[in-house]
């Protein structure tokens, strides 16, 4: 469905050439100036009328406009670009009190304080355009945090159609399958929504990309993210080689056999035949014998 909806602000090129917004490769610009995109971008993170969008990266503002042309309650927009804040400051004139710039680092930013800071009511999603350069970061935090149920009911987020096919592996599609599948896995039911090709930003990166949906799950598996992590990374780190050898790796274990028997997981499996749940019973032992 085609559902473009306008504002009564320039054309985004016409923005970014009066504000001089070469793109710069080490912020991970590739600006979406299609307002179908964006548009259909802004309408998956919906419905938008009584939610709190957290956008990442606005940029020139391609996506924030979207999301509030469709009716966003609020966007609170972190940018760490300081040549984009006037362009923005131009959006939130236009949508009087709907936008809330927060110049920065979105890697170093403490979500859950902004949003007790700025008394946000009604649910909360993530959604953004996401710099590649961080964008595994940034979402490895956003699923970990504690406690669970986060902040946000969903997220909304673009990625390289790699890095997305990661995020909803599972053990049947063995070459994607990771760590980045358990963690997204644990904790959320994650799925590709659509692929989004080269030509669709400026500059064209050399890769597709995909909007990832991610919705937070009530009750994940109970286990600890951290050991999680441990195991996840010990077990991934020599995939090729069956647990009872690539465990070794994991700090404090000598020999994997015990840890392995208490999640009941045979010890010549691969880390790329265990599903979330075993990965868990994994970590749950692990941080039962690490204290
Ligand atoms: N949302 C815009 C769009 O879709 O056209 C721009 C998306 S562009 C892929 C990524 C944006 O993230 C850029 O505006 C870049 O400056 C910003 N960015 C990069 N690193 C950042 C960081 N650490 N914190 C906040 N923003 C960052």
């Amino acid at each position: 469905m085609n559902d473009v909806r306008s504002d009564n602000l320039p054309p985004l090129r016409e923005v970014v050439a009066r504000h001089g917004l070469m793109a710069k490769k080490s912020l991970g610009q590739n600006f979406l100036f299609d307002l179908n995109l964006t548009g259909r971008i802004a309408r998956a993170g919906g419905p938008l009328e009584e939610a709190t969008i957290i956008e990442i990266g606005p940029g020139p503002g391609g996506l924030t406009r979207a999301l509030l042309a469709h009716g966003a309650k609020k966007v609170i927009a972190v940018e760490r670009d300081d040549r984009c804040l006037a362009a923005l400051a131009e959006i939130a004139e236009a949508y009087p009190g709907r936008l809330d710039i927060v110049p920065g680092d979105a890697l170093a930013l403490d979500y859950p304080a902004l949003i007790a800071e700025r008394g946000v009511s009604g649910p909360i999603r993530i959604c953004a355009n996401l710099p590649y350069n961080i964008g595994t970061q940034l979402l490895a935090g956003w699923l970990t945090l504690d406690p669970w149920p986060p902040f946000y009911d969903r997220m909304v987020l673009m990625f390289q159609r790699e890095v997305a096919e990661r995020i909803v592996a599972t053990p049947d599609k063995r070459a994607d399958y990771g760590r980045l599948g358990v963690l997204a896995g644990w904790r959320c039911a994650a799925r590709i929504l659509f692929d989004v090709p080269p030509a669709a930003f400026t500059p064209p990166p050399k890769i597709t990309s995909s909007v990832v949906e991610l919705r937070p799950r009530q009750e994940p598996l109970p286990c600890d993210a951290k050991a999680l992590e441990a195991v996840t990374q010990a077990a991934f780190g020599q995939r090729r080689k069956m647990l009872r050898q690539s465990l070794k790796s994991l700090p404090g274990i000598a020999d994997p056999a015990p840890l392995l028997d208490e999640a009941g997981i045979e010890p010549t499996r691969r880390a790329e035949e265990v599903d979330v749940a075993g990965f868990c019973a994994l970590a749950r032992s692990y941080r039962a014998r690490r204290g």
